[in-house]
């Protein structure tokens, strides 16, 4: 065996390390992502059936006060289910994973105005509104995954009232009317904009693209924030073939978020 032909099979044999260690990484992520459904979404889903039925008075009449510390229960339950789906989301799309299920004809207005319902009581309890704003013409179909795109819009809303103290939100859908370019699709654009805290300027782009990031003021002033609703919206809006951004004057001036989706 001559030098060159030693030296190819070396750097053959390291690849094939490199990759068999790859692999061996790959399932052990693939396992902590098992374990994490097995051992926390499972219980925790159950604890909110069980809640579920105790408040809709299934095992007997519940007294009034234990019936509210009850629904607290059942709303950080929710919670939770939520945020571990979220961290599940996160892994499988940064897996590479398959994550979103596009079907035809999904109403974006039914989305909206289920996004728009759960938050009700936080809005009355915070005293800022939330409203939809009736487009000039009827709202388009779109191609869509219905689940992981409310997840998307119900993070941008969720932040707009979470960081409003003063005045509240808008949602507005608009319709790209003729599409500039032959090769264009029309598209359209969800824009929800709120009247809280703003973003800086600078911080605006990494809100997108890295988790666990938080903005300054938001980081300081507003308790419990995690840093990962915007990273999964993107990741989940860019497997619709869509775009979402953010705009904002600055401090206090409030943000403006735009979700740009391909009509089908
Ligand atoms: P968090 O759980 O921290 O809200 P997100 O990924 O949803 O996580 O948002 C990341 C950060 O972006 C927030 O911590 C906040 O700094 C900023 N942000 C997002 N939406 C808004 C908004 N509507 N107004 C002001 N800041 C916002």
């Amino acid at each position: 065996m001559d030098e060159q032909t030693k030296e190819i099979r070396k750097a053959y044999e390291v690849e094939k390390k490199a990759r068999k260690e790859l692999e061996r990484l790959d399932r052990a992520k693939d396992q902590f992502i098992m374990a994490t459904q097995h051992h926390l979404r499972t219980p925790l889903t159950s604890m909110r059936g069980y809640l579920d039925l105790l408040l809709d008075g299934s095992y007997g009449k519940v007294p009034k006060r234990i019936g509210e510390i009850l629904k607290k229960f059942e709303t950080s339950t929710k919670n939770e289910v939520r945020v571990v789906n979220e961290l599940l989301d996160i892994s499988q799309f940064q897996l590479g994973k398959e994550v979103v299920n596009l079907q035809e004809n999904i109403s974006i207005e039914t989305i909206l105005k289920e996004v728009i319902e759960e938050f009700q009581l936080e809005t009355e309890k915070k005293n800022i509104y939330l409203k939809l704003e009736k487009p000039e013409k009827p709202f388009p179909q779109i191609k869509a995954d219905p689940q992981k795109l409310k997840v998307a819009l119900f993070n941008v809303v969720d932040n707009g009232i979470k960081y409003t103290k003063q005045g509240g939100v808008t949602i507005k859908i608009k319709k790209e009317q003729v599409p500039r370019k032959r090769e264009q699709k029309p598209k359209i654009k969800i824009i929800i904009q709120d009247t809280g805290i703003g973003i800086a300027k600078e911080e605006i782009d990494n809100l997108f693209i890295r988790t666990f990031e938080r903005g300054e003021t938001a980081e300081k002033l507003w308790g419990p924030g995690k840093g990962i609703g915007l990273f999964l919206a993107n990741q989940i809006i860019k497997a619709h073939h869509g775009r979402i951004w953010a705009e904002s004057e600055g401090k206090n001036k409030g943000s403006t978020f735009f979700v740009e989706l391909p009509i089908s």
